[in-house]
């Protein structure tokens, strides 16, 4: 089974590290780059606040972080930032409208099917 934890803080962070430690696929999110930067690396944000660090935690967390996949929101991002764009929805190629599957697929794309070279498949 796969979890998801989103934003990796001083609960957020330990929690995914309890999960990846029992087994679970973990994927983590978090909108800091710096943080999901230094966890990738092995290394983690959260283990250096005083009182976790008492509580052990920096010892459980290591080996744990290497078994956590951390993404950044940056297909959201890229969407909310596409949607400010008054031409959202629109082809950026060929001016034609984007098919809503497309755009229920992925709304961050900036291109039509057919400049994509992409089949869409229609909802059933
Ligand atoms: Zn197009």
């Amino acid at each position: 089974m796969r979890i998801a934890v989103i934003a990796l803080g001083k609960i957020g962070l330990p929690l995914a590290v309890q999960f990846a430690s029992h087994g679970w696929q973990v994927i983590a999110v978090d909108i800091d780059p710096a943080v999901v930067t230094s966890i990738n690396a092995g290394r983690s944000h959260v283990t250096e606040e005083p009182e976790l660090a008492a509580a052990g935690l920096s010892i459980r967390l290591a080996p744990a972080l290497a078994a956590l996949r951390v993404e950044r929101l940056d297909r959201i991002d890229r969407a909310l930032q596409a949607m400010r764009d008054p031409s959202y929805g629109t082809c950026a190629l060929c001016g034609r409208e984007i098919e809503v599957e497309r755009l229920a697929a992925a709304l961050e794309t900036r291109l039509c099917g057919g400049c994509a070279g992409e089949a869409v498949q229609p909802r059933a």
